[in-house]
Parts: structure tokens; sequence; C-alpha cells
């Protein structure tokens, strides 16, 4: 035992913990979690809990379905939402083979090798969230969804209850030591946005995931319904899910330097570029969903072209204003990824993209100042800006030629992953959808 270890275990028995949840995420990003009982806590570090993998989206062949679940102390937090007598606590866990080697279709460990693949350039990998969703009023799918408000963005509803609803989440985010920056009204009717502080990008990935389940718990304390899905309503905006991300070197920030244009470093400029290099590839992982392409071809702020700009919300990447003496928070913003994405694989594809930008001396193209939704398309050529994949089709088709992709998320999952959005855009394009039976067959 560890001293984190022991800390668990002490810390289960004073506070009277019954009900350990070992958490962890499937290749696509959903929340698996499998309780434990305290007297099974001490094995669980030691050797982990078995369990059937080939039943859980990814993880493992039929034929190898043999898989460990060995929790991370480090993650060990409190359900608030269990109450206090009789509590419930979670950690992560890191998937392990039988024999104890790290599992090739953990997504956690896909961004722990990344991680590492930075660490070992000198870097730490810094990633901060604002996620946007969805209040309901109810979960439904067959009749026009009813947004719990008609408030738009920043608006300050009064007795809203997507107020007391921020109030309440963030409360219960806070309690299991995850710090929110800013919390407001977004600008769809019922669309709300939450920003995490920033922390390193393994901590937000796991952060993220715990997010998303307060979200829904609280929502349906509350006697509402809450969304991630990337575009919900189509006349509405989506959720997207903007990241910013900086690299620091020890304490510094990476990103920063005095003197140069938005006191970037050359460091951040090559991570830039490696990002527009290869955003076409990665979006298949931050946008996985045939739904994710309403979102960016939807308007409302969520960008389809790839080029950068400072401050242009209508970028890919924009460089947030610099404050002075501020030099720690030099960083860039990632605006497509959505609010469905799996944190773990997103955040490992954006640093694979900037380190590439970094390894590889990438050049950063000029800035674009103009909004790119208003250029026509051979002003946008002119400025060698690209489109970014229109569909989960040509997203996937761009991403299985994408090396830096397969490496970054080894074969396994690359190939599972693939596998899973053929299939998701193959039962799409099949469906004869409401839209083409009101628009043809009255007329033909
Ligand atoms: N909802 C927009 C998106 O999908 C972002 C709006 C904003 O935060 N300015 O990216
Ligand atoms: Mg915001
Ligand atoms: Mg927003
Ligand atoms: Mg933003």
């Amino acid at each position: 035992m560890d001293r984190q270890q022991e800390f668990v275990l002490r810390t289960v028995e004073e506070r009277d913990i019954r009900f350990i949840r070992l958490w962890f995420t499937d290749v696509l990003g959903v929340l698996k979690s499998v309780a434990v009982a305290p007297a099974e806590l001490e094995s669980a570090f030691t050797e982990g809990i078995g369990f059937d993998g080939s039943s859980i989206e990814g993880l493992a062949r039929v034929y190898e379905s043999d898989m460990i679940a060995k929790p991370d102390p480090t993650t060990f937090q409190i359900l608030p939402w269990r109450g206090e007598t009789h509590g419930t606590a979670r950690m992560f866990c890191d998937i392990l083979t039988p024999d104890g080697e790290p599992s090739l279709a953990d997504t956690r460990n896909v961004l722990k090798r990344t991680l590492a693949r930075a660490s070992d350039m000198g870097f730490t990998f810094y990633t901060h969230p604002e996620v946007e969703f969805y209040l309901f009023e109810s979960l439904r799918t067959d009749g026009p969804l009813q947004p719990v408000d008609q408030a738009g963005y920043f608006d300050h509803v009064a007795r809203g209850s997507a107020h007391d609803f921020r109030r309440a989440a963030i409360s219960m985010l806070e309690s299991m030591g995850i710090s929110v920056e800013f919390s407001h009204h977004e600008a769809g009717p019922g669309q709300n946005e939450i920003d995490l502080r920033y922390a390193d990008a393994l901590t937000t990935a796991d952060n993220l995931m715990t997010f998303r389940t307060v979200v829904k718990e609280v929502a349906l304390e509350q006697g509402v319904f809450a969304s991630f899905m990337p575009k919900p309503l189509s006349d509405e905006p989506g959720s997207g899910m903007h990241s910013h991300l900086s690299l620091f070197e020890g304490d510094s920030n990476a990103f920063h330097e005095a003197g140069t244009q938005y006191e970037l470093s050359k460091t951040a400029r090559q991570f830039m570029a490696g990002l527009l290099h290869h955003a076409a590839e990665i979006t298949a992982v931050t946008n996985q969903y045939v739904n994710s392409y309403k979102r960016l071809w939807g308007g409302a702020e969520a960008p389809s072209f790839v080029c950068w700009g400072h401050n242009n919300r209508s970028a890919l990447v924009r460089v947030p204003m610099y404050k002075p003496g501020k030099d720690n928070s030099s960083r860039v913003e990632f605006r497509a990824v959505d609010s469905a994405a799996n944190p773990y694989l997103a955040y490992a594809v954006l640093l694979a993209a900037g380190l590439s930008g970094i390894e590889n001396d990438m050049e950063l193209p000029d800035p674009t100042e103009d909004v790119v939704w208003d250029l026509t398309p051979s002003e946008r050529r002119a400025l060698g800006i690209r489109s970014l994949p229109q569909d989960l089709d040509e997203a996937i088709t761009i991403m299985e030629q994408s090396e830096l992709v397969a490496e970054t998320l080894g074969e396994h999952v690359f190939d599972y992953f693939l596998k899973n959005k053929k299939r998701e855009w193959d039962e799409y394009r099949g469906q004869v959808t409401p839209f083409e039976l009101k628009r043809f067959l009255p007329v033909l």
C-alpha cells in the first residue's frame, strides 16, 4: 500500500463510505462504473478488479475479454449526491490486461501515453474547457424538445431554473475538488455554459467525465433533462467544448514570450501550426457523431474553416487577448471540439497535433481577421483557408489516412473507432428523415 492508497482506506472507514465506484471510460467516452464494497478495496489496489471487457464498447475482443480495472487513489472523491450517511465514493481506474500491462483499449491510457511524450520534450499540457449544454423540460425523442427557458447569451433570468441549476451543479463540482471559473446562460434557449479552471489535461479529462455525470444528476434532481448532444435543435446554436490549451515548462508558460506578436512564443506558434495542419485528420475524434457536423456547419459561432485569428470567433483557433502581467494565462483556444467528445482522446489528438508542429518546426500561416463565414469560397481559396470535414463520412475518410491519429490512438483504438463510426454513418445515411418526407412526399 502506498500513502495515497492508505489515505483512501482510512477515509472510507472514517467517513462511513459503503460503496466505492470504480469509474472508467469506453472508447466513445461513455462512463462505466462498478461498485465495490470497502472490504474489497485493498485487493482492488493491489490486484485490481476483473471484468468482462468484451461487453464494453471497444475495450476488448471476445477471445481476450478478461480485463482488470485498477483504481487511481489520487482520484478518490466522495459523491455528494449520494448523501452523507452510508456514502458513496469514486475513483478513476486504469484498465490493465490480465498480465498487468496497460490495456491498449484504455483511452485514459492513450492520453497518458501522449502526455508522456510531451513530458519527454519537457512539457506539461494544460487545458481549460468551456462546456456548453442544453437543459430541457424532459427527455423526449418523439416530439419538439422544450428548453427550460427562452433566455439568451449572458441573460440573467430572475428565478430562472437555469440559475438554480448552475448554482447547484457548481457547488457540487466544487465540493468534489473541481474548480469552476465562469458560468452563464448561453445563446440558445435553455443553453448553459460552465467553464472549468485550467488543469493538466489528464485531470481535466477526468473532471469532464465527472462534470457530465454531475450535470445529469443535478438536472434529474431538479426535474429537468441535461444534454451534451452537439446540436439538439436545428435552428439554435450547438453545444461546443472550446478548449484552451497551453504547454508549461516547469512553472513557466512555454506559450508566453514578452514583446512578440500577441505575446506568443515560437513554441506556441509552432503548436498552433500543428493544430491547423492536422485539424481535418483529428476532427473525427473531436467531433465524433453524425450530429456533430450539424453544429460545425450550422453557423452560430461554431468553426467550419481551418484558420486562426486574434480574438476571431469565426476561426478554428483563437488567440485570446493577452492580459498584461498574466503571463501564465497565454494560451490558444481550439473551438471545434464538442461537448460529446471523449475528452481523453480529444486531448490526446490535440496535443499530438500541436507537438507535431513543434517537432517539425512548422510555420504558422498569417492570421485571418475576417469573419470567415462571410468570405466567398474563392476568397477563402485565395487565402489558403481549407474547410473542416463536412460530415462524419468525410471526417473518417480523412482520419483513416492519418499517421498522426493512428500513432496517437494506437492500432486497437484506431481500428475500433473507425469501425464504430463507419457503422454509425451507414445506419444514418440509410434513414429516410422527416425532412425528406415533408419536402418530397407531397410533390413526388
Ligand atoms: N455554441 C458555440 C459553439 O458551438 C459557441 C458560442 C460561444 O461560446 N461564443 O461553438
Ligand atoms: Mg465561453
Ligand atoms: Mg460559449
Ligand atoms: Mg470560447
